[in-house]
């Protein structure tokens, strides 16, 4: 399935940068400022519904804005669908990006002003958006190499990307929105969806002619892609369409666990860990808490300049908005690392672990991206096991630490050692599943259906935020009947008994890809 890249594209991409084209790193960055507004408004949405009239926020009730979250988040990933299709059939990979991301900015842009109609707007923008950009820059990813061996280890790198964006979403929008005002974390999330998209818009001929056109049709006859998937039998394209639903199945126990980390593990981080630091232990902590914020700027920094190195004489607009918003970014950091150092109190927060999962994977990416190249573990399926055994396992340290909590209480006050565990698990977990599963979704799919296929890949992640969200929902009457390390303990085996039938099922799965590794 590989594709024919065009002289332009080879022009651009000759100079390599970490052994990848240049062009991966527009779509990293391009990605990353999405994911910081997406990351970033998300981290805010359910604090801004909940906290009272009087302190700008809209009064609801836990449940009702948390109602409001779980259909947001599951919609935003049942888009993606319509937007591959799209993209698919008429638009193009790189102009649906492009769309996408404007809409997404006047969606954050409709969320500052804050009124009903416009929040409700500002979403419906969001959702939209997010549908058009998501499952195809993901795809175009993979259109970047004309070789599958390099994909696994690109779609790492990209998934760094969307990490070091969720990491300064969460910590900047999410500060700036409690402490300045909400409307100005919606805003900053705006600002770089916007830089973001005008990155991206100014270096786009550096892809050449990738994801400009629309595939058009679906029968195979009169496209560059068509010539190579048409030698290929129905029933290899059928198996192999068989497997990318087969992976996204699985995945959907993937998430279903991993998202409660955004519920009932900020539930169990707020009431039932010890969150208070006192003498050394607060010092301590204000020193990790600033290389943790500090770490992963100077890695992307780093991969800026490099990207600034090979490609500014041909794209410095481009180049040049995204300095901008890194001067503004590190601006802010400062100011709040600052700010946070002189600061007296010395109590975690309790959304402070979520940060935690996006740092482990920029720590921990750059070495997964090595690890694959180096064809240790060469099958999908076994890697999605991992992934999942992995996850479990997390939540078995989870219904361990919390073994002491008797039953029904409704605080507690266990050691931080336990989250920060749990989350090093979840997250090497992800690596083994999430840039994977993309990287098989572009390898698996005929040319023609790769942006739908993209599609149903992030489908999984609607049902399975929307079942996780429903699941978490149950923490405290599981704890009340039985006791908070059985809620963890339906987390622990749910996770490893899925990875154990993929484990089953490898033989059967490698066979039906058909010689795609
Ligand atoms: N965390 C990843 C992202 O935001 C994966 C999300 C998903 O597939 N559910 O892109």
């Amino acid at each position: 399935m590989s594709q024919i890249l065009d002289q332009k594209f080879i022009e651009h991409n000759r100079q390599l940068i970490l052994d990848h084209p240049p062009s991966l790193f527009v779509l990293f960055f391009t990605e990353m400022w999405e994911r910081f507004s997406y990351y970033g408004m998300r981290a805010l949405l359910v604090l801004f519904l909940t906290s009272a009239i009087i302190d700008g926020g809209w009064g609801w009730s836990r449940a009702d804005a948390l109602e409001l979250y779980a259909m947001y988040t599951g919609l935003v990933y049942l888009t993606p669908i319509l937007g591959g299709f799209i993209a698919d059939k008429i638009l193009g990979y790189r102009y649906s990006v492009a769309l996408g991301a404007l809409i997404m900015t006047l969606g954050h842009a409709f969320m500052a002003v804050e009124t009903t109609t416009f929040v409700y707007l500002g979403l419906f923008a969001l959702i939209i958006g997010n549908g058009l950009f998501k499952p195809n820059i993901s795809s175009i990813v993979g259109q970047l190499y004309d070789t599958e061996e390099k994909k696994d280890a690109a779609y790492t790198i990209f998934y760094m990307g969307i990490n070091a964006g969720a990491f300064l979403g969460i910590l900047l929008c999410g500060y700036i929105g409690e402490k300045v005002g909400w409307s100005y974390g919606f805003g900053l999330a705006g600002i770089f969806m916007f830089f973001g998209m005008l990155q991206f818009w100014f270096a786009q001929e550096i892809l050449g002619k990738i994801g400009l056109k629309p595939t058009g049709k679906f029968d195979l006859s009169d496209t560059d892609e068509a010539k190579e998937v048409v030698e290929e039998s129905p029933k290899v394209v059928r198996d192999r369409l068989t497997v990318i639903t087969v992976f996204a199945f699985f995945t959907i126990f993937f998430w279903w666990a991993f998202e409660q980390a955004g519920g009932s593990m900020t539930i169990f981080a707020g009431d039932y860990t010890d969150r208070s630091l006192e003498g050394n232990g607060a010092m301590l902590f204000k020193v990790f808490n600033t290389v943790l914020t500090i770490f992963p700027m100077l890695v992307i920094t780093w991969v800026l300049f490099k990207l600034f190195k090979v490609t500014f004489s041909n794209f410095a607009t481009s180049n040049s908005f995204l300095a901008l918003s890194f001067i503004i970014i590190w601006g802010i950091v400062l100011w709040m690392l600052f700010r946070e150092f002189s600061a007296s109190n010395t109590e975690v927060t309790a959304s402070w672990f979520g940060i935690l999962n996006s740092f482990f994977i920029i720590a921990f990416a750059p070495l997964f991206s090595k690890f694959w190249e180096k064809k240790i573990i060469t099958s999908g399926p076994i890697k999605f096991a991992i992934g999942l055994i992995l996850l479990g396992i997390g939540f078995g340290i989870l219904a361990f630490g919390s073994a002491s909590i008797p039953q029904g209480a409704k605080v507690a006050s266990v050691s931080m050692i336990w989250l920060v565990l749990a989350y090093l698990f979840h997250t090497l977990g992800e690596l083994c599943i999430s840039p994977v599963g993309l990287s098989y979704v572009s390898k698996l799919a005929p040319a023609r259906l790769v942006g739908l296929m993209f599609g149903i890949w992030f489908a999984s992640s609607a049902v399975a935020n929307f079942a996780g969200g429903i699941t978490g929902s149950y923490i405290d009457k599981i704890t009340e009947t039985y006791s908070m390390s059985v809620f963890f303990l339906i987390f622990t085996l749910i996770p490893i008994g899925a990875g154990l039938v993929l484990i089953v099922l490898n033989g059967t799965l490698k066979r039906m890809m058909h010689g795609v590794e």
